[in-house]
């Protein structure tokens, strides 16, 4: 047959685009704790304000504000009073993108494209980085982590970075805390990230920071090759609205500024976070409420002999089933995770485990049962 798209680049034909929920749709979702989002919407009187904020303050017809000046300056203020920094963030140490998958596309394009470069990263991890470098044709060397507690094989790296070259390593990738298993940077994987040289870029992934508390932000005046991404999508309950943010030294956030998109936020975005940013005092407590779930959660799952969790500092839990082989381990969990689907609940399979999103109470308790449900019909079959 006469191949009709010819025109397109032969490497685009092997990748599989992104499925947020894989599997296709199911009639009735109810519980759906498969993407990391807050289980609650924003409170009522918070739309109301961005609803009169559309009617009165956006012009239609106009472009949005292509710097995002004002939005800049509240998420420097944001950054430097949540890390107790006394050495503020300005706003040239910020730049924002339309979610973070933007800036990820940003930094891939500012640093590896045109065969400049390949990214390392450690599975299982956020997948975005490798799609997002294969659609730029750039190549993704992925090494292992350690199977207990989910750090990155150092050596690995080490052995990856030294040996990888045409093109070599420019980009590391890590998650702090890392998505799907839950676990910060330990001190010596931070030793080692600090050890890189400096035509290396390390990009500290932070979308849970809200949860964990934990930040290496007090390191970027220090640190020339680092950024750190964030996200309005998971504690700021705005996935909707998809916006991201960078922290960096001004000399990278010029060129992410360069290689973005001139009107990358709509306004009404914009003029979301600015209002979330305002009503933090409100909207943030809720954080806390999600972490005494997540220990709850984690203690009924803890007490399932069929079940390996991991501690997690993040809005999510991660299991395996125990004494299960790797193959038939991800065999089963595909069942698992299909026929709760069917049920109405969505989760997770990825690296070869379970990544279930913290939800309500009831939504949890609705999942807890239907997946013993299924894993003990499975087991016991
Ligand atoms: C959810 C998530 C993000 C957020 O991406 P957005 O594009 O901002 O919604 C980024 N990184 C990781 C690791 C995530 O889990």
């Amino acid at each position: 047959m006469r191949d009709r798209t010819s025109f397109l680049r032969p490497d685009l034909a092997q990748l599989a685009a992104y499925t947020p929920h894989p599997g296709g749709e199911t009639p009735a979702i109810v519980d759906r704790l498969d993407t990391n989002e807050s289980p609650l919407d924003l409170p009522t009187d918070i739309k109301s304000k961005l609803a009169w904020a559309y009617q009165e303050q956006i012009e239609a017809n106009r472009y949005p504000d292509g710097s995002h000046q004002e939005l800049k300056k509240a998420i420097a203020e944001y950054t430097t009073e949540s890390a107790n920094l006394n050495d503020s963030l300005n706003t040239d140490n910020i730049s924002v993108g339309n979610g973070s998958d933007e800036l990820i596309r940003s930094i891939l394009i500012a640093t590896c494209l045109g065969g400049n470069g390949s990214i390392l990263v450690a599975t299982p991890t956020f997948s975005m980085y490798a799609i997002l470098a294969k659609t730029l044709g750039i190549p993704v060397v992925t090494i292992a982590r350690d199977e207990t507690d989910f750090s990155l094989d150092i050596a690995a790296a080490q052995q990856a970075i030294e040996s990888t070259d045409n093109p070599p390593i420019k980009v590391v990738f890590v998650v702090h805390p890392n998505s799907p298993t839950g676990n910060v940077l330990a001190d010596k994987e931070l030793d080692w990230l600090k050890s890189l040289p400096e035509n290396i870029l390390v990009v500290v992934d932070e979308a849970y920071f809200e949860f964990s508390q934990t930040s290496i932000v007090g390191e970027i005046k220090q640190r020339n090759n680092w950024i750190i991404l964030r996200t309005f999508s998971k504690a700021f309950r705005l996935a909707a609205h998809r916006v991201g943010y960078a922290i960096a030294n001004p000399d990278i956030i010029r060129v992410l500024e360069k290689v973005r998109l001139p009107y990358n936020l709509p306004s009404f975005s914009q003029i979301a976070v600015s209002v979330v940013l305002q009503q933090r005092q409100l909207l943030l407590p809720l954080v806390q409420e999600t972490i005494e779930e997540r220990k709850r959660v984690y203690s009924v799952l803890q007490q399932n002999s069929h079940f390996q969790v991991w501690q997690s500092q993040a809005n999510f839990l991660y299991l395996r089933l125990n004494n299960i082989d790797r193959n038939h381990q991800d065999s089963l969990l595909a069942k698992v995770t299909a026929s709760l689907k069917a049920e109405g609940t969505l989760i997770r399979h990825t690296g070869g485990g379970l990544r279930i999103t913290v939800g309500t109470p009831q939504e949890s308790d609705r999942t807890l049962a239907r997946l013993e449900k299924q894993v003990s019909l499975l087991i016991n079959n």
